[in-house]
């Protein structure tokens, strides 16, 4: 059974590879290498995967899943820059593929001592764009 939680946060980020030029930027990512930024309001849907525990009718604890998506990725996130603020975009490109990894490895030691395993994330960088992460070499 796959169980899926979505929390939303808005960030603001630049895409560029500091070692090109800006030229090779923009014929890279476009407007999106704009070094003075721009926003989104990311949404991200975390799907665990996993047996309903007899007792409890659960995959896993929602609330808790809950409180992990909020504290390692909601908080430090929202509203930031990411590039500046929130490691480690300083240093790798915040495109939403590089989003969804960070995400992953942000929550998925949190989700231990459960029958559920981390199965996906996504993230929806606008309405019509979204990535599918599932671990693993991304
Ligand atoms: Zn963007």
């Amino acid at each position: 059974m796959l169980i899926t939680r979505r929390v939303e946060f808005s960030a603001s980020h630049v895409c560029r590879v500091a070692r090109l030029s800006d030229e090779e930027n923009r014929a890279l990512y476009g407007a999106a290498s704009n070094p003075n930024g721009h926003g989104h309001n990311y949404v991200v849907e975390v799907t665990l995967e996993g047996e309903p525990e007899p007792q409890t009718g659960m995959v896993f604890d929602l609330k808790r899943l809950k409180d992990v998506l909020q504290r390692e990725v909601v908080d430090p996130m929202d509203h930031r820059f990411l590039n500046r603020e929130v490691p480690p975009f300083d240093i790798v490109v915040p495109t939403a593929e590089n989003l969804a990894i960070e995400v992953w490895r942000r929550i998925e030691p949190h989700l231990g001592d459960s029958r559920a395993r981390l199965r996906g994330v996504r993230v929806y960088e606008t309405e019509d764009l979204y990535v599918d992460y599932f671990g693993g070499r991304p």
